[in-house]
Order: structure tokens, then C-alpha cells, then sequence
């Protein structure tokens, strides 16, 4: 299938790198694999439109990917379309930094056999567009450096709990620390409902009677809120998972919460409730005025999983919590990809407008922490820190500044 694929990458300043002749060369293995499309260069960074069959392309940009002569390489746009924009098979080179815009942007619009105005109405076109008109061609953050630095574990700053209370209770529960690593801050603890075997939440919610899963939900967190006394929470916080239906099937609800918060000595300011963006949803009316004696009572409200619903933004225009967590959906592997970039960029944006705060969660690798970090997020949770501990905190790794510390040494 004829495929459309755009990229950003950028070229290490040190680098004197001659592209032309790059090109050239490439091109010879573009032609014989049917591959045509253009490359623009400008202020060190490289934006390359490839058009060709669709297995062709894949292989093509894997390569390009692990190139190591640029860094920094962002999937913008995929798209199939039913013919070229760009005919002449081989790719086209300009190099803006010595060409004028105009002149670049004419001769773009005459290598493609598409009528000019329909042209122009395309996003390929645009993205081509807006790279050669802007001042600056958008860089890589000087602050995404993933390879300066590395995760180094630190044990848990909490008790380990004698037993397990397992026999006593119907079930069990595991920490995950949310964490802002640059202030080697622990922001909450989130407590994950796990089985007696230490099983999933899936698995905990399908061995219950379907028609207790409220009432079985809201119990259940005096098991978590036991757990932060035991291993000694001090002044952190604990964020609980709840069906919002929990808090309006359940008479007494948020009453009963507070109660088992007062009971463990935590304070009600200390806990923070999680609900997922479609359950907020789907009950919002009755929802609401549970949200009401919630915030009455002090504990906080953080939308969860949060991009991966139908509501997305215009959630918040129906309730603003003191949290958003962004679903690991969006997270995974957001150093590659121009769209999820561009949507946690406005979330982003949203949420400071409203002094709402942003959590990244689901995360994995280095780079995706160090591209939200450079993007403005803070606080964070994945299994790249931390995994979440049965009974417990495990330990912590905190990331580390090598490059820094190697100049310090
Ligand atoms: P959640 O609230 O979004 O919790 C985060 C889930 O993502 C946890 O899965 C955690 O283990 C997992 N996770 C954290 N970091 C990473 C990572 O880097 N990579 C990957 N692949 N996964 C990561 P878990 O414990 O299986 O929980 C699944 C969901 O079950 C939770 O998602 C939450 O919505 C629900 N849940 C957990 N505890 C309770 C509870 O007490 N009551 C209710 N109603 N739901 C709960
Ligand atoms: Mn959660
Ligand atoms: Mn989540």
C-alpha cells in the first residue's frame, strides 16, 4: 500500500555532515526500491517526507532510526494515500540554511504532479510548509539528554510489615511510589488491591460476587489504609483506587472512608481517590455529588488513566480535580512519536492553565522520562522507578546525572 511517512530529526552540532552527497548516495537504494519523497535541512535539524510501499518504508525507517549520525528521531505523520505527492522516484535535498523559503516552497510545489490548490490543502504539505517558513525549525529540547543519565536504586524509606495480614483480610495490597525524581520527592503512594495470592486487580474483582463489587471496593481500603500505618507512612500521601459507583451505591460512603482514615492516623488530606476518565463519565450526575462531600472532607481527587477514555479534555471542563494521570497508552514510547507529543503538550498546557497537577504514569524507559521531563512534567510512576511492592515499598531508583556526577568524580 502506497504510504506517506514524515520524520524530525536532528543532527549533532558537532557534526559536519554533507548531506548532498548523503542523498546521492542514498538514493541509488530509493530508486531501486521505488522509495521518492523530499529532505529539508534547516538549523541542524532534518525533516524528511518518504513516500513508497508500505513494508518498504517500515524497513526503511527502522534503519533510519538507529542511523547514529542524528539523534533524536520523531515519527510525524503515516498516512496512505493513492498516489505520490513527489512522482519523480528518488529523494529531493534542500539545504535551507542556503536556500531561500520561497524559492524552496515553488519548486516543492512544482515536483508534485497534484494541482497546486489540492496540493497545498494536504498535511504533508503543511508540515512541509511550516518547516520552511518558521524562524526556527523546532529542535530536540536541549534538556532530553537520555543518555546522561541512568537509575540507581535506593532502598524504601518505610518499614517492611512484620507479616503479611493476609488471613484476616479478603485481600491484599501493593505500593507503587509516584515519584518527582529531580527533588528526590516521594509525591504519593499509589495501593494496588491485589488477591490473597497476590494476584491482579482483574483477578481480585472476578473471584468476588458481582453484585458486592461496591461495597467489596470501598472495605477494601481499610486493608490499604491499614498498610500505610504498618509500614509508617509519616506525612506522604496514599492515592486509593475507586469505582466512582463505590462512593454512590454504597451508603455512608465517604463517611465510612474518613472513619478508616481517622482509625490508621492518617489524615483525610493524606489520601487521595483515583477514578478512571470513563467511569467519571458514564455516572457523572450521580457521581457529582459524591465528588462534593469527597472535596468537603479534605481527601483529594485525581482523574486516572487519563486520554485512554472518550472524554479526554472536555472532562475538564466538567470537573477540575487536583490531579490528571496520563494513561501509559500515550506515555509508551513518546520520545518516537510526533502525535502523542503534540497531545501531551496540550494536556500539559490544560492542566498548568488550571494549576492541575500532571502525573506520567506507565513508565518505562529513560527516554520517555527525560522527553516529559523537558516537556514540563514532574511526577511520575512506572515500573522504570519502581515496581509496585506486595505489603510494601520496594526499592526506589531514582535517576542519576552520570555525565554530571563523571565531571564531579
Ligand atoms: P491504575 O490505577 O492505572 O494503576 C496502575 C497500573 O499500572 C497498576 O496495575 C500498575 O502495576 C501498572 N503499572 C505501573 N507502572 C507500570 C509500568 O511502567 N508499565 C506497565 N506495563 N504497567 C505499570 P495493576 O496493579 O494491575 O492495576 C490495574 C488497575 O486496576 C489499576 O490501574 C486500577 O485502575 C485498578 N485497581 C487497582 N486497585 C484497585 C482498587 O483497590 N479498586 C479499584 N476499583 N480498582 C483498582
Ligand atoms: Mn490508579
Ligand atoms: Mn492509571
Amino acid at each position: 500500500m502506497l504510504t506517506t511517512l514524515i520524520y524530525r530529526s536532528q543532527i549533532p552540532l558537532t557534526h559536519e555532515i554533507n548531506l548532498s552527497l548523503l542523498v546521492e548516495k542514498a538514493n541509488v537504494n530509493n530508486m531501486s526500491h521505488g522509495v521518492s519523497g523530499i529532505l529539508l535541512f534547516k538549523d541542524n535539524v532534518i525533516l524528511q517526507v518518504l513516500e513508497g510501499d508500505e513494508s518498504i518504508l517500515e524497513q526503511l525507517f527502522s534503519k533510519i532510526k538507529h542511523d547514529s549520525r542524528h539523534f533524536g528521531v520523531v515519527e510525524l505523520m503515516r498516512d496512505y494515500a493513492p498516489r505520490r505527492r513527489f512522482e519523480n522516484v528518488g529523494m529531493m535535498y534542500f539545504d535551507l540554511d542556503t536556500l531561500e523559503a520561497d524559492a524552496v516552497l515553488k519548486t516543492v510545489r512544482q515536483l508534485s504532479k497534484l494541482k497546486s490548490y489540492l496540493l497545498t490543502e494536504e498535511r504533508v504539505y503543511k508540515f512541509i510548509h511550516t518547516f520552511i517558513t518558521q524562524k526556527r525549525a523546532l529542535p530536540v529540547s536541549q534538556y532530553f539528554q537520555p543518555e546522561k543519565w541512568s537509575v540507581i536504586p535506593q532502598r524504601s524509606p518505610f518499614h517492611t510489615p512484620e507479616r503479611s495480614p493476609v488471613d484476616t483480610q479478603c485481600c491484599q495490597f501493593a505500593f507503587q511510589p509516584i515519584i518527582e525524581p529531580p527533588a528526590g520527592h516521594i509525591t504519593s503512594l499509589e495501593a494496588l488491591i491485589r488477591n490473597k495470592d497476590g494476584g491482579s486487580p482483574a483477578s481480585f474483582f472476578a473471584s468476588i460476587d458481582h453484585n458486592k463489587r461496591y461495597e467489596i471496593d470501598l472495605n477494601s481500603k481499610s486493608v490499604a489504609f491499614a498498610l500505610a500505618k504498618e509500614i509508617d507512612i509519616g506525612d506522604h500521601k496514599i492515592s486509593i483506587n475507586i469505582l466512582p459507583m463505590s462512593l454512590v451505591v454504597v451508603p455512608d460512603a465517604v463517611e465510612f472512608l474518613l472513619q478508616e482514615i481517622k482509625k490508621y492516623g492518617l489524615m483525610p488530606e493524606q489520601v487521595i481517590v483515583e477514578v478512571t476518565e470513563d467511569e467519571m463519565i458514564s455516572g457523572f450526575s450521580q457521581f457529582s455529588s459524591a465528588i462534593k462531600k469527597l472535596r468537603v472532607s479534605g481527601m483529594g481527587l485525581a482523574i486516572d488513566d487519563f486520554g485512554a477514555g472518550y472524554a479526554g479534555l472536555s472532562l475538564l471542563t466538567k470537573i477540575q480535580p487536583d490531579k490528571v494521570k496520563i494513561d501509559r497508552e500515550i506515555i509508551t514510547n513518546i520520545h518516537l512519536s510526533g502525535p502523542k507529543q503534540a497531545v501531551v503538550r496540550s494536556i500539559i498546557s490544560c492542566c498548568h492553565e488550571l494549576e492541575i497537577a500532571v502525573v506520567a504514569e506507565g513508565i518505562e524507559r529513560i527516554e520517555e522520562w527525560c522527553w516529559l521531563e523537558s516537556a514540563g512534567i514532574k511526577r511520575f510512576q512506572g515500573f522504570l522507578f519502581a515496581l509496585p511492592e506486595l505489603n510494601g515499598v520496594g526499592e526506589i531508583r531514582w535517576p542519576v546525572n552520570t555525565a554530571d556526577s563523571l565531571v564531579q568524580a
